[in-house]
């Protein structure tokens, strides 16, 4: 991040603003939304400068800026549309120790105006470094759609309601009771009553937060699916929002963690190939701690937490804990890593049934029936089968598998560095071991890529797509 975002007490300080044109008027526009002293400094300012100078808005110096104009403001604006006079005023800016803004050169600036929102006092900034303009302006244009006009008045109100609201204990209580007002009561007051009705609105609220009992700690066993934040479902996006804490495991990718609420108590309790770096006891002694305190725990797990994620441990030390559990669904790795290879997973009269199944458990490489899926026109997708790939081959070989038969690996299912490699079960070994696979895989038995069937028989350790 080169730019990091803050927000700027600027009422009744000096801010200055050297031009008098479109260019200056622009950004006048943003700063008269501020109660800052506004000083123009320009030789030519035009009506409308001229006009907010009669009206009292700004203090116009009709002249160039010289040594002294910048001095004591806090921010200033070089915006005179011209590099030559910018950069001169710039100068006399800096030495003034003024923080400054040169109008569309973003390199010798040391500040820059992000796109704004506004719902005063609720303001949302977007920036982007200056890379992707029309991604702010997208951004904004969807915020400006989706935030009700009445936000920045319910917002007011409630700042002024904050001290009779701080007679609900802090935290949860409280969250849940300015939830309940900004998402409910409060735009519902204003729809029928106007302005006048959110204080009642408010009060009324209170009243009825102040009867209920303490909310009791919550466990949401959440599936983060394979990586990319946008296969979350939006029920598990919601428990991340409202989570106290957040146990997560190692393959959670960082784009997801970023999305729970900002407050929450982020904890990893990854677990690496056959030894878990946290115990799975002392896993379930957490959650139940956390959600014993009456906290909204969210146990997120990667892919789906119903497959390989030993969640019936941690379920029932909730339940032997008397403790509320839900369990939301998320995309499991085989179903993300089907989807990039344009096959479905089931087809007819190539295979009716699906085996999930898993390279290795917690004794070792794991067994299967070799004998069933030796046979023809079997599938499965093999989970945590990187370090097992030898010995599944050797199995299935030895119960009559077709050598040829085609095995797909994905490494990174739906995230940016994913990896798909063709091959066939006689070089399953040797093409893992080539690959070099640093991110989980996925191993499909039985299944090519839809578009390289041909590339797989006689090519068979192709590396067809990154
Ligand atoms: N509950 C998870 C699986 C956990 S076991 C799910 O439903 O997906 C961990 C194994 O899942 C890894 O060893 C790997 O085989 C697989 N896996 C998880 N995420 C993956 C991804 N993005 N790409 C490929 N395989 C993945």
């Amino acid at each position: 991040m080169q730019h990091f975002p803050i927000f700027v007490a600027l009422a009744g300080r000096r801010v200055v603003v050297s031009g008098g044109q479109d260019c200056a008027m622009a950004k006048l526009r943003l700063l008269l939304k501020t109660t800052a002293n506004i000083t123009v400094v320009a030789a030519d300012p035009n009506a409308d400068v001229q006009n907010l100078a009669r009206s009292g808005k700004i203090t116009l110096i009709p002249r160039a800026m010289e040594p002294g104009d910048a001095l004591c403001a806090a921010l200033f604006y070089a915006a005179n549309d011209d590099d030559v006079e910018d950069q001169r005023v710039a100068r006399i800016a800096h030495r003034e120790c003024a923080m400054v803004n040169i109008v569309d050169n973003l390199s010798d600036s040391q500040f820059i105006t992000p796109a704004i929102v506004d719902r005063d006092p609720v303001t949302i900034a977007i920036g982007t470094e200056g890379a992707a303009p029309v991604v702010a302006r997208a951004i904004k244009a969807d915020l400006e759609e989706r935030l009700p006009s009445t936000l920045g008045t319910l917002a007011r109100i409630g700042k002024a309601f904050r001290t009779a609201a701080n007679a609900l204990p802090m935290g949860r209580k409280r969250r849940d009771f300015w939830s309940a007002f900004y998402f409910g009561a409060g735009p519902a007051a204003i729809e029928a009553g106007g302005v006048d009705a959110v204080q009642p609105a408010l009060e009324t609220l209170l009243e009825q937060h102040l009867k209920t009992d303490e909310r009791q700690g919550h466990v949401d066993f959440t599936g983060s699916g394979p990586g990319d934040p946008e296969l979350l479902t939006l029920k598990a996006r919601n428990a991340l929002n409202e989570a106290d804490v957040v146990i997560y495991d190692r393959l959670v990718t960082p784009e997801i963690l970023e999305l729970a609420r900002r407050e929450a108590v982020m904890i990893d309790v990854g677990k690496e190939g056959f030894g878990p770096s946290a115990s799975q006891p002392e896993i379930d002694a957490l959650i139940v701690k956390h959600a014993s305190q009456g906290a909204q725990v969210v146990r997120l797990k990667s892919g789906d937490p119903t497959v390989f994620g030993r969640l019936d441990e941690e379920i029932e030390a909730v339940e032997a804990a008397n403790i509320s559990y839900r369990i939301i669904p998320g995309i499991t790795a085989a179903s993300a890593a089907v989807a990039t290879l344009n096959q479905s997973f089931t087809k007819r009269g190539r295979n009716s049934a699906l085996r999930i199944i898993t390279g290795h458990d917690t004794k070792g490489y794991a067994d299967h029936d070799w004998r069933a899926l030796a046979q023809k026109g079997e599938v499965a997708a093999i989970y945590m089968g990187k370090k097992s790939a030898r010995f599944i081959q050797g199995r299935l070989l030895m119960h009559g598998a077709d050598p040829d038969t085609p095995v797909t690996i994905i490494e990174n299912a739906s995230r940016t560095d994913q990896r798909i490699l063709a091959t066939t079960l006689s070089a399953l070994e040797p093409t893992l071991t080539q690959a070099n696979l640093a991110g989980p895989a996925i191993t499909f038995y039985g299944l090519a890529p839809r578009h390289a069937l041909d590339v797989v028989e006689t090519l068979p350790q192709q590396e067809i797509a990154q």
